[in-house]
């Protein structure tokens, strides 16, 4: 290791102080507060740095597009160190929290260090990430140490509420650079490759009310909605078969999934025959699945469910989708990643799918090799009592800046 082998573990005052001042902003979304105080504290740590900086206003219309019109301005910052390389290793992270409950034991949004964890709203998810990064890279230039490869670091809004208003519109702008990227993902000896995909979809059964004391009269949507379900289970067997080739971290988490039912509604009395019910659908794929044919396995049932029984209608409606997200491999930079999560978890390291989505999806789409890992605590996402252990931002801190020494 070129980086003077304790200059992190004997620094670690640095990240601490850092990360308290980043949880003591409450950038809390929804709706999205504080957000330009979050960017002139984060634009000074990295000028600081040496780092040259610039901001990014999401604008209006993409704003309308996903409805947001309430809290702070959305802004992002792009920080470079820009060597003369000629390729650029992108770290993203999001600077934005979710909301806390009143259940806290402390000041969610003051930092509380206690037996070698620092408790707080967004410690783990994803302040932290942000500390270990700049200490990297503060690391790297006390050492004197200078990166093969150019590093552009970006601090992003909105995750939380899906990322398109933050790191999405970044990428779809061209306004970041990656040859490879890093963003929020697994810790210690896992290392994210890519995440499922989701399709929700909203399924009404429209069939025709009646008075309860004369249900000939009346088409019962309820009975025929269960009558749907019974075919859709057919459905959810044959894709509960299908798993990924991938390594995830929870084995059992390598099939396809599709849960029916997570809303239902329907009826308005006791004494009344049902005239529609409704009832969601939470659809998962694995990376080898497409989300048109994912789509089209329940339209052609509900096509056919149509055409069998004509006095009843059934309407199908996608409320959201995302394809699955897989990176693109890249030997060199998959080596010195997992060779430098080897050396500081001292085991073998795992790449492995993430059920759940993150931001690093929006360079996956693009092709773009890309790779999540970032500190941890108690894996206490958006829970009370959210902490970060220090053990992880100094080792997070020492891969950063191993990979950041050695990819060129
Ligand atoms: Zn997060």
């Amino acid at each position: 290791m070129r980086i003077a082998a304790d200059y992190l573990k004997n620094n670690k005052k640095y990240v601490i102080n850092l990360l308290a001042g980043l949880i003591e902003i409450p950038t809390i979304n929804p709706p999205g507060e504080n957000y330009e105080e979050m960017v002139s504290f984060l634009e000074r740590e990295c000028r600081l740095l040496g780092l040259t900086t610039r901001k990014y206003v999401t604008p209006d219309r993409v704003l309308d597009k996903f409805g947001i019109n309430a809290g702070s301005r959305r802004i992002s910052l792009v920080a470079d160190l820009d060597i003369g390389a000629e390729k650029v290793l992108h770290i993203n992270s999001h600077y934005d929290v979710v909301p806390a409950t009143d259940k806290w034991d402390t000041d969610p949004f003051k930092a509380v260090v206690k037996a070698g964890r620092i408790y707080g709203r967004g410690s783990e998810d994803m302040k932290g990430n942000i500390a270990s990064v700049l200490f990297a890279l503060k690391a790297l230039k006390d050492s004197r140490i200078i990166p093969k490869i150019n590093i552009q670091l970006s601090f992003t809004p909105d995750e939380e509420i899906g990322g398109r208003t933050g790191l999405g519109y970044l990428v779809d702008e061209g306004l970041v650079r990656a040859d490879y990227a890093m963003s929020e993902g697994y810790s210690g000896d896992y290392i994210s490759i890519g995440n499922k995909g989701v399709l929700w979809a909203d399924i009404e059964v429209i069939g025709r009310s009646a008075h309860g004391s004369t249900p000939h009269k009346g088409v019962n949507s309820f009975e025929r909605m269960n009558l749907l379900v019974n075919e859709l289970v057919k459905l959810k067997n044959r894709i509960s078969k299908r798993k990924t080739r991938y390594s995830m971290r929870d084995a059992a988490s390598r099939s396809a999934t599709f849960v029916m039912g997570g809303m239902t509604q329907g009826g308005i009395k006791a004494n009344v025959v049902p005239g529609v019910t409704r009832f969601s659908i939470d659809r998962r794929l694995i990376p080898e699945e497409n989300i048109n044919k994912a789509k089209e396995e329940i339209a052609v049932i509900i096509k056919k469910f149509n055409r069998r029984y004509k006095d009843s209608k059934v309407r199908i409606r996608f409320s959201s989708q995302e394809k699955p997200a897989i990176s693109r491999k890249d030997t060199a930079f998959f080596k010195i990643v997992s060779d430098s999560v080897e050396k500081v978890a001292g085991k073998r390291a795992n790449f492995s799918v993430m059920p759940g989505a993150t931001d690093m999806r929006y360079f996956m789409w693009k092709g773009i090799p890309a790779l999540g890992y970032s500190a941890s605590g108690g894996e206490k996402w958006h829970s009370d009592n959210e902490f970060v252990s220090i053990d992880s931002l100094v080792d997070t801190s020492t891969v950063f800046a191993l990979i950041m020494s050695q990819l060129s």
